[in-house]
């Protein structure tokens, strides 16, 4: 068989949405880009619960780099006419109920065992789970229209790095080899390029500590259903609940919900690791079984669900990189780190990433301060994640305290919001970091409370709360932490 050789400027290793995002950019900008993916499109992908602030980085980038198709991909209602044919849920926000052990779900008159935030006015502003089998094939076909060399099925079996990169793989046609002067690791979890590399993945300062077990299912009922059989009213609910990240929030860990419109419901489990270690004597599904045996209304809501796919069943999902970029390379944010789907901030994360790099691959590609630039890159990528990192294991610490997640949560929320609130109003810094982590006083605050928050006793978790209320308040645009909205907050923001 004859080898096929391609010369690039930018080779990216990964067609997830953001390495075909980040092609279709680069290309966008002269370079000449080839795009390499292991599987073929459509193949399954978690990390399905967008944000307002990813919504808000993607319409940005269809804006700067004139992509006019990806905008209506920002919003429920535009989504849906414009791409019927893609799979999505609306998001009106996040709800979270805490349950019990044993105990059926039973919510207070003043909702001290739920929390409803709400992240946008209505349905057709609304925020979207990302079907990523249809997503990112609709994605990487754009890639192909805008004249990315698209290379799928390919097995990478060799990376060379002396001068220029040379990627040597097999494809369906045969043996292929690529040389480039530029090269991006979107390959998540597998970190082809970072291997190739020889760069240490490791948990090094990660005080996070989760493993997952996951499906997509079919059957799931309604939570708002669940509720109103067990007598329950839902009249100060904001919106409704299942139109929304739902997490049930159980003894050492929690749960994630995220509806489909195509019938399919993403649901998992991030676990504690150290509370509930890994038995792999225990099969997956008797696992989840076992799960939700302890908790009667989550297995009330999944009485009649079948999953659709196996399970996932993962060790401690946590890992990082020793450095995200190099001279001639760089990783996105979902291969240099991950921690918890705990908040969703996966997509906004690697959107704020992409963003950043498509800014110093467009401004200077030809400048001896690309390799400072990208350095900072790094720097960034990880400055964010341990902010993410002290959020995320303040709340999955004191699952047993509900105020106290909530308290930390509204830590995330304010930052959240403060950002989209200053890049709606036009303030927003092209470098600004993802969750205020550039701002050294909000840092420091997050950092002390959530600290503190591991620790905090049962007769001090009012205060706590109090205190949390009073550090945020320089940063809460939208009146978080208000004991008169007894944790369901309505859409105050702007649009
Ligand atoms: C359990 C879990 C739940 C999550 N939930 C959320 C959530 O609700 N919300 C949220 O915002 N984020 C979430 N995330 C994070 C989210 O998944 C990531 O932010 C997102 O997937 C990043 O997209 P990506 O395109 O960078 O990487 P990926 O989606 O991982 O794409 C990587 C691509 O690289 C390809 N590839 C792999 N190895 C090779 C190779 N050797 N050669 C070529 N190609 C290769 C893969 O086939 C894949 O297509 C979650 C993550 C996990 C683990």
């Amino acid at each position: 068989m004859t080898m096929r050789r391609e010369t690039c400027d930018v080779v990216i290793l990964g067609a997830g949405f953001a390495g075909s995002l980040l092609a279709i950019i680069a290309k966008q900008q002269g370079r000449s880009v080839v795009l390499l993916e292991r599987a073929r499109h459509p193949r399954f992908a978690i990390g399905e619960s967008s944000t307002p602030l990813a919504n808000l980085k993607l319409a940005g980038l269809a804006d700067t780099y004139d992509l006019p198709w990806l905008t209506s991909l920002t919003k429920y209602g535009p989504w849906k006419r414009d791409y019927p044919h893609i799979a999505c849920g609306l998001k009106r926000g996040f709800s979270f109920y805490h349950h019990r052990r044993g105990e059926a779900f039973r919510p207070d008159r003043q909702h001290g065992n739920e929390l409803m935030v709400a992240a946008n006015p209505d349905a057709d502003r609304g925020d979207t789970h990302w079907y990523r089998a249809e997503f990112d094939e609709f994605i990487a076909r754009q890639a192909v229209k805008a004249r990315v060399t698209y290379i799928d099925h390919c097995d990478v079996s060799a990376i060379e790095h002396d001068g220029p990169w040379l990627i040597r793989g097999t494809c369906d046609d045969g043996p292929v080899e690529i040389t480039a002067s530029f090269a991006i690791d979107a390959t998540g979890e597998s970190g082809r390029l970072a291997e190739a590399l020889g760069l240490k993945r490791s948990t090094d300062g990660i005080r996070t500590c989760s493993r997952g077990l996951y499906s997509h299912f079919e059957g799931v009922a309604l939570w708002a259903d669940i509720l109103e059989t067990g007598g329950h009213r839902l009249v100060d609910h904001p919106f409704p609940c299942d139109a929304a990240a739902l997490h049930h929030l159980i003894d050492g860990g929690w749960m994630w919900v995220l509806r489909f419109d195509n019938g399919i419901t993403s649901a998992g489990f991030s676990l504690d690791s150290h509370r509930r270690p890994l038995d792999l004597h225990i099969s997956p599904e008797a696992e989840w079984r076992e799960l939700l045996a302890a908790y009667p209304s989550i297995q009330r809501q999944f009485a009649d669900a079948t999953p659709v796919r196996p399970f996932t069943r993962t060790a401690r999902m946590q890992r990082r990189l020793s450095v995200a970029a190099g001279e001639d390379w760089a990783a996105l944010p979902f291969t240099a780190s991950f921690l918890d789907p705990w908040l969703s901030p996966g997509i906004a994360y690697t959107l704020f990433g992409v963003e950043r790099l498509a800014r110093i691959l467009g401004e200077h590609w030809f400048d001896p301060n690309r390799a400072n630039q990208l350095a900072c890159y790094s720097r960034t990528l990880f400055r964010e994640m341990q902010l993410l990192d002290r959020i995320t294991s303040a709340c999955l610490s004191r699952m047993d305290s509900f105020p106290i997640v909530t308290a930390i949560t509204m830590l995330y929320f304010t930052a959240a919001i403060f950002t989209e609130e200053r890049i709606r109003a036009g303030q927003a810094r092209p470098d600004d970091a993802f969750l205020l982590a550039d701002d050294e006083r909000f840092v420091s605050l997050a950092v002390e409370l959530c600290d503190v928050a591991h620790h905090v006793a049962p007769t001090d978790v009012a205060a706590f709360v109090k205190r949390v209320a009073t550090a945020i308040h320089p940063y809460n645009t939208v009146g978080l932490c208000d004991p008169e909205r007894r944790n369901m907050y309505p859409f105050t923001g702007s649009t």
